[in-house]
């Protein structure tokens, strides 16, 4: 089904030919427009830079997430997990996380959860392909390569002036944001965000280890920062190492005989030698909540909405986590006869959500707080609440289960 723009003081009589258009086509723009479609709503997607084609030929995308088995229940869902699934996506089921400075641990079994896995650790632009090739077939409208310049809100509908399209107009009766962290749709709206930049950045890669990684997600936090080591599909596993920012220079510097030996002190040897590491690349880190997700007839999601640390690999489960809100909450809508983008309706949508994450966001946080004390009461303070939580075990379950996103 392919949908028209719609144009002109005619169309303007006529009410918009689109229910919902998303701006940004990364997993959680191109994830929203998917579960638009499949509700049946009208849906455009607007997205400035085509994804690459995936192929099992390419090397592993440097860009790796956790998904969360409510993030893997979404995309079942949508009709593309098992396409995932089979193109390469590696299972853990485990996770153990430990403190450098006292040795404290806690260790996750998806088996005391009584589920066979904690996850699935998949590359960024595999996710993100597959939900682009499904968009079509769904009846979404593409509109690639293309930007949106501007916005107007109408009585009935928000128009957009897009650059780089065919038709320059286009207009439905919800916009949604989806344009990442730095989302120009959010200062279009007039938005403001909050948060702190944590002046480290993400240093990641993927290295063969002496030890196979046992399908376990292993993170040792270090009085610089965490070091999340997750287990690849090929056997590999994917580094997430968090350091402040002079050293995540001098560490992207160094060559790839003192990279893999540093990376070793670091990770404890938990999994031997490094053996051999890919090219690297770095990404900043920042805490950022918008401080409203809603304005008249718009909503973010995503990265647009919230950016975390990595520490608690989250950031796109709580994005997803937004997608299958949403769209529940304009189904419920519909059904009772309201339009899709009414206040009320936003608003369920938006207050929920941000409560939600605003709660997530502040933990990881806290936990990023916690792993930088360095005052020694305080390190010791760490170690036995670490040691307390690990044998508290309804508390231990109760994190689990909202880890995996239920
Ligand atoms: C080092 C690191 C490790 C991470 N690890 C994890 C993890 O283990 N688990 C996890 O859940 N998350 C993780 N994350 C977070 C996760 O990668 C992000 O939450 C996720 O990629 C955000 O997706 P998004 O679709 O919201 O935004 P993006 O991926 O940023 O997509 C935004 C899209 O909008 C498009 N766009 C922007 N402006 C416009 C415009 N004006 N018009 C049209 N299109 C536009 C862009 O081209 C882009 O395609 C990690 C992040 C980092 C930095």
């Amino acid at each position: 089904m392919s949908v028209p723009a719609v144009r002109g003081e005619s169309s303007r009589r006529r009410g918009p030919a689109l229910d919902v258009v998303v701006v940004g086509g990364g997993m959680v723009g191109a994830a929203t427009a998917l579960a638009m479609a499949r509700a049946g709503f009208a849906t455009a997607l607007v997205e400035a830079r085509a994804p690459a084609p995936w192929s099992a030929k390419d090397e592993v995308d440097l860009r790796v997430v956790g998904l969360a088995p409510s993030s893997v229940a979404l995309l079942d869902d949508l009709d593309v997990w098992t396409s995932i699934r089979a193109s390469r996506a590696g299972p853990y089921a485990h996770m153990h996380v430990w403190d450098a400075a006292t040795g404290a641990a806690i260790h996750f079994d998806a088996a005391d959860e009584g589920r066979d896995l904690l996850g699935y650790i998949v590359e960024n632009n595999l996710v993100q392909w597959r939900l682009w090739e499904a968009l079509e077939p769904a009846g979404v409208r593409r509109i690639c390569p293309a930007q949106v310049s501007g916005f107007e809100v109408l009585e009935d509908r928000v128009q957009l002036n897009l650059d780089g399209a065919e038709a320059p107009i286009l207009s439905a009766r919800l916009l949604v944001a989806a344009d990442g962290a730095g989302s120009p749709l959010r200062a279009l709206a007039g938005i403001e965000t909050q948060g702190r930049d944590y002046a480290q950045r993400g240093v990641v890669a993927h290295v063969s280890t002496e030890r196979p990684h046992e399908g376990t997600a292993w993170q040792r936090f270090l009085d610089t920062g965490p070091l999340a080591l997750l287990p690849l599909a090929d056997g590999r596993s994917s580094i997430v190492w968090s350091l402040p920012e002079a050293q995540a220079q001098r560490v992207m510097a160094l060559d790839d005989e003192a990279f893999l030996h540093e990376l070793g002190v670091a990770s404890d040897f938990r999994l031997g030698r490094m053996l051999c590491a890919t090219a690297r690349a770095a990404f900043p880190l920042r805490l950022q909540l918008a401080k409203s997700y809603q304005a008249e007839r718009f909503v973010l999601l995503g990265d647009a909405a919230h950016a975390v640390h990595p520490l608690a690999g989250q950031g796109v489960n709580l994005g997803l986590r937004d997608v299958a809100q949403l769209r529940d909450v304009l189904v419920e809508a519909r059904e009772i006869g309201v339009d899709i983008a009414a206040p009320q309706v936003l608003r369920r949508y938006a207050r929920r959500q941000r409560s939600a994450d605003t709660l997530d966001a502040l933990s990881f946080d806290a936990l990023a707080r916690i792993y930088g004390w360095t005052a020694p009461p305080l390190v010791a303070a760490r170690g036995l609440g670490v040691r307390l939580l690990d044998r508290l075990s309804p508390l231990k379950r109760r994190l689990a289960q909202h880890a995996s996103g239920f």
